[in-house]
């Protein structure tokens, strides 16, 4: 049913809460970062009934995490780093986690060399035989940059940060590979998030905050879940239960040109095709992460045990293939992308029942900490106006008295077993095993 008839004038049953006929106060579609953390806050803080809904048979997400055969926590959906500088987030999280410090480091092969990246002063020095002191290293960039009037984009960008001969052996061929385009026709701000390093600290990311959740992402999901006003259901798309269940609110982290059944064309994504190996060995690489900008199709290679600390006497690794085919990941910035998801952000603001968050509905390349950022954002701004209105939203296309009799428990039972599924106690591990 498209989206407009929703408001539809005669669709519009009485209003009954939400409590009394059963149903939910939030319908929240995505149980990746941002569809969790709401669901989590509108249950815990304001007493919520909330039903999340994801078409995947897991919670998480992108940020999904679980034992692969051999025993070994593992990324599915590739390598999930978690660093920030918000405080807020950082706290906010560690209500559901305790963490492992870790630090990620990258390494990149470049003319038969695994030299640090981002640039510092040990890649320029050992990629030129040099031996640079860091003010020298400024100069020595400084030498090598390109004026360019006016960056606009990711060529310009590192080109007049870092001259043309770093350009080409570290970024010109990634970003082809990752990005299926040239630099020279993406926008400057895909490559303004790699920065470059006069001093010789190797760390991928320098935030305040720089850990992972000790238990792994989907325990952390688990926990976020675990209350008793939310329900769960897995391996369903929303559209098969949005009018089979009341609502009066709904939170969509899904992708919004979906939800506008692409009535403005599609908004491109990047996809990955991820390999997943597991070796009998213990370790595969120096370090979390090795680059390979310019030979192989796949992008990096992540061995995961560095990013988890567990003991174990194999090691499993993630090859990435970048493709345009497959599961929404990286959204495309580029200007004429920028103005599709205007003309779809300009229809998702006329809509008051529906909060659009999350990476996929704002088609922002967000991490997981600014997708959690956003959702508590978005909170804020709910908690005024779902408690100020008490009415429940009823499901369109299905009478008010079929409705009637209705509980949200009838309709997840009715729902196919494979369809459902309640979160196990607190305190169950989702996977029989947790990393050490
Ligand atoms: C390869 C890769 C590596 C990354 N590494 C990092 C990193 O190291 N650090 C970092 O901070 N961030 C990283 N990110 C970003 C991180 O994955 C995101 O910030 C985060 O997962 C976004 O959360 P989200 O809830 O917005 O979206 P998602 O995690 O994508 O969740 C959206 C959910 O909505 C569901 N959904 C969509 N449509 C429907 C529908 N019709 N019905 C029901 N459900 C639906 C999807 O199945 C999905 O589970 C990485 C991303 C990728 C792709």
């Amino acid at each position: 049913m498209p989206v407009g008839s929703i408001n539809a004038p005669g669709l519009v049953a009485p209003l009954r809460p939400a409590a009394a006929s059963g149903g939910f106060d939030v319908l929240v579609v995505g149980a990746g970062f941002a569809g969790s953390v709401l669901a989590e806050r509108l249950a815990s803080q304001l007493g919520l009934r909330v039903l999340i809904v994801d078409k995947r048979t897991h919670i998480g997400g992108n940020a999904h995490d679980r034992y692969d055969d051999a025993g070994l926590l593992i990324h599915p959906y590739g390598p999930h780093i978690f660093h920030t500088n918000s405080a807020d987030v950082f706290d906010y999280l560690s209500q559901f986690t305790e963490w492992r410090p870790y630090q990620h480091r990258v390494l990149a092969s470049v003319d038969g060399q695994l030299l640090p990246m981002p640039i510092n002063l040990d890649t320029v020095n050992r990629l030129y035989g040099m031996s640079l002191t860091a003010l020298q290293m400024e100069e020595f960039l400084a030498s090598m940059a390109e004026k360019i009037e006016r960056v606009k984009t990711s060529e310009d960008m590192v080109v007049s940060k870092v001259g043309r001969d770093l350009y080409n052996k570290f970024f010109r061929n990634y970003t082809r590979k990752q990005w299926g385009l040239d630099p020279s026709e993406l926008d400057a701000s895909v490559t303004a998030r790699v920065p470059t390093r006069c001093n010789r600290d190797a760390r991928y990311f320098t935030d305040t905050y720089q850990a992972m959740p000790r238990a792994g992402y989907t325990r952390m999901f688990e926990r976020m879940l675990a209350h008793p006003n939310i329900k769960l259901m897995l391996n369903t798309d929303y559209r098969e239960i949005e009018h089979l269940i009341p609502w009066r609110h709904m939170v969509y982290t899904g992708p919004i040109d979906s939800y506008f059944h692409y009535r403005h064309g599609r908004l491109p994504y990047r996809s990955l095709r991820f390999e997943h190996v597991t070796l009998p060995q213990e370790r595969f690489q120096e370090v979390g992460t090795v680059n390979y900008p310019n030979d192989y199709a796949y992008t990096r290679i992540t061995e995961f045990k560095h990013l988890t600390g567990q003991a174990h006497a194999q090691t499993s690794v993630v090859y990435e293939y970048p493709c345009d085919e497959g599961d929404p990941y990286y959204p495309v910035p580029r200007p004429q992308n920028a103005e599709v998801y205007r003309l779809y952000q300009e229809e998702a603001d006329k809509l008051s029942n529906v909060s659009f968050v999350g990476r996929l509905a704002t088609y922002k390349y967000y991490n997981m900490d600014q997708v959690v950022a956003q959702a508590l954002a978005t909170f804020k701004r709910l908690k005024g106006e779902l408690s100020a209105n008490e009415t429940l939203r009823p499901a369109t296309g299905a009478s008010a008295t079929a409705l009637e009799g209705s509980t949200a428990a009838a309709v997840l039972a009715a729902a196919p077993a494979r369809t459902r599924r309640e979160l196990p106690a607190s305190g169950a591990t989702l996977n029989g095993t947790t990393a050490s």
